[in-house]
């Protein structure tokens, strides 16, 4: 079995408790509600571009102690292959343990990576018939670079395209961004790479150092697509927003989803730009994510 999208990435478990105000340090609040949803970026990514219509597969290491099981299951559910996954029974899962003050809005997190971080070279050439037979393969910077790397110049030996979404944001080298045909980077992941606040000389300053096409999604404003062929923005749906947590996530799914259907760049990124426009009208993560025939 082949599947069009292979996501290379990470797995978490979010454990989000809601309360009126954040507790202060070595202080016990009461709160009022309590949600445990499967989330990571790798996992946000792939289950996106799965309601979307699109066949695929995660590569990943996952430790299975704690909620490990619940995370692969998740997208069994959801109909992604996770036969390329590595199960590390001993290791501790991606877990984020989420505050939410329900007035005014503040968070606290601490996020334990876990064997998300263990995600090696091998790991992922495990997975090379999986990487080689893909559309799109795409990887965000969860998951160790040197993995990424791997896959990436596995997928590019075979012709697949790649994306990177550079999030969040670290210092990659130019060798990985040689290797990415797109570069997926929000405004502020734009500027803290390049140095520049300006998101168009931002694109245009990554673009120089490898990749064929940078992307810097602008929330509200839409994207801009920047080429060696020029710049294009791309507007966003105007809709009324509720839960813009993942919306990145949700884009890069659609993104991935249209170019692995062989559609043109622009109508790849309006794909991704849809579906994440449905995503922030509604509250959740995974769960506001839309299904294909929620599109217009
Ligand atoms: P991130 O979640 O990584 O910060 P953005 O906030 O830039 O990413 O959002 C990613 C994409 O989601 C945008 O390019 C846009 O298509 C869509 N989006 C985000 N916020 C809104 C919004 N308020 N209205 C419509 N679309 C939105």
């Amino acid at each position: 079995m082949s599947a069009s999208v292979v996501i290379v990435g990470s797995l978490n478990m979010d454990m989000v408790s809601h309360s009126t105000r954040l507790p202060a340090p070595g202080e016990t609040l009461v709160g009022h509600d309590f949600v445990m949803a499967p989330g990571g970026k790798g996992g946000n990514q792939a289950v996106a571009a799965a309601r979307l219509g699109a066949s695929v597969a995660f590569v990943s290491r996952v430790g299975t102690r704690q909620h490990g099981k619940a995370l692969l299951q998740a997208l069994r559910d959801e109909g992604i292959d996770t036969s390329g996954s590595t199960v590390d029974a001993a290791a501790l899962p991606g877990i984020a343990v989420i505050m939410v003050a329900s007035v005014g809005g503040e968070n606290s997190i601490v996020y334990v990576p876990g064997s998300n971080a263990e995600l090696s070279p091998a790991d992922v050439q495990a997975s090379r018939a999986l990487l080689h037979a893909a559309k799109v393969v795409v990887a965000q910077l969860e998951v160790p670079m040197p993995a990424i790397a791997e896959a990436f110049a596995l997928a590019r030996a075979a012709g697949v395209t790649t994306v990177l979404n550079a999030a969040p944001a670290l210092a990659v080298s130019d060798e990985l961004l040689a290797l990415s045909d797109w570069l997926v980077v929000n405004e502020t992941e734009a500027e803290q790479m390049s140095g520049e606040p300006d998101p168009l000389a931002a694109a245009q300053a990554l673009l120089k150092r490898g990749p064929k096409q940078v992307l810097v999604t602008l929330g509200a404003q839409g994207a801009l697509l920047v080429t060696n062929e020029g710049s294009q923005t791309v507007a966003a749906a105007a809709v009324k927003a509720v839960d813009t947590v993942g919306a990145g996530d949700t884009f890069v799914g659609g993104l991935a989803t249209g170019l692995a259907e062989g559609m043109s760049a622009i109508a790849a990124v309006r794909l991704g730009q849809s579906a994440a426009a449905i995503a922030v009208s509604r509250s959740g993560v995974q769960s506001a994510m839309p299904r294909r025939a929620d599109l217009a």
